[in-house]
């Protein structure tokens, strides 16, 4: 075997690891109802990742859980015949608070798993080797932030995740967000008596909210500016002493977002001057925009094609630490069907297209996608070159 003949032999390997993830369906299947079935919020998946450390396990994956310092974070290694590319598959299991399992992550984690069981099939005969990443609560607590912060994902050339959802879709990008709270200090007075010699704290509140309406008619049409007041004082008879806000501040730009955040810090800091008022201001975490790969999604086109899905690119309005991630390294999130038509995730429907035939058949289908995707990676060193040129290429 030569690399100068890598399409025959990844063409074989294909073959051999979809009839070995065939094979392994009904494990695969069970595992994503028996997550479905034990919903736990995000930095509390200990049953998930437990019981998806032990079945990557059983095919040969060195497991390492409770990696950058949270608990219920795992990576798991196979090594292929040489040393050589790493392609990581990256698999979220946390549910949401109450409904459970309604954002399909229980497909990722246990699909992922029939695909890093598949791929373990062939990589005795790839180079590189194939990593799954259990990533802790996507939907709060932004775990890939958190690891990609401890050093976890940079060994990787390309990352490979699927997501669940009613289309047959690649992102081709996603909003960058960032939130934070403006806590603004006055001085309490009678607001009847002795008004003036208060310094009111709400007043900087509803500057600010004034400030950024007139601020949004100037910013780019995609860009978004949202929020509360989460404190308006206390009492109607006192002015009050203090108030607070929260904004969510989004682009599809990381840039602009930056540009975005200081503008409006620029309002709050003139709303406290204006009325005599401290500020502090706490940023949250920021999400960045998925940063488009195009060769990474051609690759997973093409193994959507063989399964007879037309995938076209989409742009997400939800943001997600995954963003992060694709800043780091190259990255492609796809959608094959898992629910019917029309279905949103966090809904009660998507819910039950979880646990129901639509969603375990979907899952399939996106881990064979998976599966031939990181074949072609591992077996074809130009693809990969092309994935890193168009990776530097993209300059958001
Ligand atoms: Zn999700």
């Amino acid at each position: 075997m030569t690399s100068s003949q890598p399409a025959a032999d990844a063409a074989a390997l294909k073959r051999r690891a979809l009839e070995t993830l065939d094979r392994l369906a009904p494990a695969v299947r069970e595992l994503a109802l028996r997550i479905h079935a034990h919903p736990e919020v995000g930095f509390q998946e200990e049953r998930a990742a437990a019981w998806v450390g032990e079945a990557l396990r059983g095919h040969g994956y060195e497991v390492e859980h409770g990696v950058a310092g949270l608990p219920t974070a795992l990576v798991a290694v196979r090594r292929g015949r040489e040393a050589g590319p790493a392609v990581g598959l990256i698999a979220e299991y946390d549910a949401l608070p109450g409904i459970g399992h309604a954002c399909g992550h229980n497909l990722m984690a246990a699909g992922m798993v029939g695909a890093a069981a598949a791929l373990a099939a062939v990589l005795p005969d790839l180079p590189g080797r194939v990593v799954y990443y259990g990533t802790p609560a996507e939907e709060d607590g932004s775990g890939k932030i958190l690891m990609l912060e401890r050093g976890m994902f940079r060994e990787l050339d390309a990352a490979l995740q699927y997501h669940a959802g009613d289309r047959v879709s690649f992102s081709i990008g996603c909003l960058a967000t960032q939130s934070v709270a403006y806590v603004f200090g006055g001085r309490p007075a009678h607001a009847a008596v002795a008004p003036w010699k208060g310094v009111n704290a709400l007043d900087a509140v509803i500057q600010t909210f004034n400030g950024v309406s007139a601020l949004r008619q100037q910013i780019r049409p995609d860009a978004r500016i949202h929020g509360i007041i989460t404190d308006g004082g206390q009492a109607v008879n006192v002015i009050p002493e203090r108030a607070a806000m929260a904004l969510g501040i989004r682009s599809p730009d990381g840039a602009y977002l930056r540009e975005l955040v200081h503008r409006v810090a620029l309002c709050a800091r003139g709303a406290a001057e204006a009325t005599g008022a401290t500020l502090q201001m706490t940023p949250g975490q920021l999400e960045e925009a998925i940063r488009f790969n195009r060769a990474l999604a051609e690759v997973v086109s093409r193994n959507a094609a063989v399964l007879g899905f037309e995938m076209t690119g989409r742009f997400g309005e939800a943001s997600t630490d995954l963003g992060n991630l694709s800043q780091a390294v190259p990255t492609v999130s796809y959608t094959l069907p898992t629910c019917p038509p029309g279905v949103r995730m966090h809904t009660r429907e998507a819910l039950e297209a979880g646990a129901a035939e639509v969603g375990l058949a979907g899952m399939l289908n996106d881990a064979r996608v998976m599966v031939m995707t990181a074949i072609d990676l591992l077996a074809a060193p130009e693809l990969l070159r092309q994935v890193r040129r168009d990776f530097d290429a993209e300059v958001r």
